[in-house]
């Protein structure tokens, strides 16, 4: 039923067209999908796209409108939040700001009428978890941002659920700190060897911590795959532009081999060649999605006869340390970019402005992409 699901594993946890309305607007849209135990899943999305509400599906803040939600093969319907092995962890974190860092902590275990002594033994063990020994007795307006999104994790991991799931949780860090974090929530990931689901609209952040991401616009899932195959496979325009950086080469296809596909473009009056199998046929509108470091520039025309190639003239260049964006205008008028390390300063002659230049790639360096 689910494109997105593999019959060899058994889920941890399973959307099952999932369905979400809240009066005529379908924020979730027939999502089907599986998370499987030890994974670090992100979901990723921009705002408005119906993340947050999967998550609380899953966290039992909201019941699915159609369709059903299973963790350990045990149905969530009408299942409450305290019942789940599921915790949340919000972005706000919502610490009690009258109570100390290690109460704060101890806060859900209370509830559960845990016994004094396994919950001072418990707080020790997050408290050493997430580094915080020395800060026990801290309010959380004594404490910095980065300390604060440490004892909202751990009053979150406090109950050992079989799931975490985070809601955007590094929003309020600046970018080193985020960073960082970023490391330490995989390292403990993988140290508890828990289930964790991360919603955020980064995508550096998702490409980072997870295992596999899931790709959300409208309500729906775009695509589901690890970070890697999302960045060199994307399987349609949205996803192309949504991750990092392309270029999108317009044209029609020309030829539709087995392992070869043909299109026609206004950038070159040569066929672009594209190692891929493509579903499609003579005639059909496609793109080639081209990531700008799989481009290369050079001030000569190229010899190798089989790479695509076009030319163009330098019509920007952005300096960056590591590497430099040159903007390039092709003769039909559009604008591509394409990033090359600096590697030495010792080149016979740096590219500048106005220089007519030669774009090529390989052509398996490109992703054909219908429609
Ligand atoms: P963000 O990154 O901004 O949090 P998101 O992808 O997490 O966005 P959701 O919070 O899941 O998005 O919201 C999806 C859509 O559903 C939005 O258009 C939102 O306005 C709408 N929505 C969410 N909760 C409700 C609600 N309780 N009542 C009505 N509409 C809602």
């Amino acid at each position: 039923f689910a494109p997105w699901t593999d019959p060899t594993k058994t889920p941890l946890i399973r959307f099952e067209n999932v369905v979400k309305r809240f009066g005529d607007f379908t924020a979730v849209d027939h999502v089907s999908l599986d998370i499987y135990e030890r994974e670090f899943f992100a979901l990723l999305g921009p705002s408005g796209c119906g993340k947050t509400t999967l998550m609380r599906m899953l966290a039992g803040f909201e019941e699915p409108t159609e369709g059903r939600l299973t963790l350990a093969g045990e149905d969530l319907a009408g299942v409450p939040p305290y019942r789940r092995p599921v915790n949340m962890m919000f972005q706000s974190y919502a610490l009690f700001p009258h109570m100390n860092v290690q109460d704060n902590i101890a806060f859900g275990l209370k509830q559960d009428k845990m016994g004094k002594g396994e919950i001072d033994a418990r707080v020790e063990e997050m408290l050493k978890l997430v580094k915080l020994e020395k800060f026990a007795k801290r309010k959380p307006h004594q404490l910095s941002g980065g300390q604060r999104q440490r004892v909202a994790l751990a009053r979150s991991l406090a109950k050992r659920p079989k799931v975490l799931l985070l809601d955007e949780p590094l929003g309020a860090l600046d970018k080193k700190l985020r960073e960082e974090t970023q490391f330490e929530l995989m390292d403990l990931q993988m140290d508890l060897g828990m289930t964790f689901l991360i919603v955020t609209h980064d995508q550096e952040e998702a490409m980072t911590v997870a295992d596999r991401i899931a790709v959300m616009n409208n309500g729906v899932l775009v695509q589901v795959a690890p970070p890697s195959v999302i960045y060199e496979q994307p399987s349609t325009r949205y996803v192309a532009d949504f991750i990092g950086e392309v270029n999108l080469i317009e044209g029609k296809i020309t030829k539709a081999g087995p392992d070869e596909t043909r299109i026609s473009s206004p950038v070159t009056p040569f066929p672009l060649v594209v190692t891929q199998t493509v579903d499609c046929k003579a005639g059909d509108t496609a793109c080639i999605a081209i990531r700008p470091e799989k481009l290369r520039i050079t001030l000569e025309p190229p010899v190798d006869p089989t790479e695509n190639v076009f030319e163009g003239e330098i019509w920007d260049i952005g300096y960056l340390g590591d590497l430099s964006i040159y903007h390039v205008e092709l003769a039909c008028g559009q604008r591509i970019k394409v990033s090359q390390p600096n590697l030495s300063r010792m080149v016979a002659r740096p590219i500048s402005w106005d220089d007519k230049v030669w774009v090529t790639f390989a052509p398996h360096a490109g992703v054909v992409l219908m429609g």
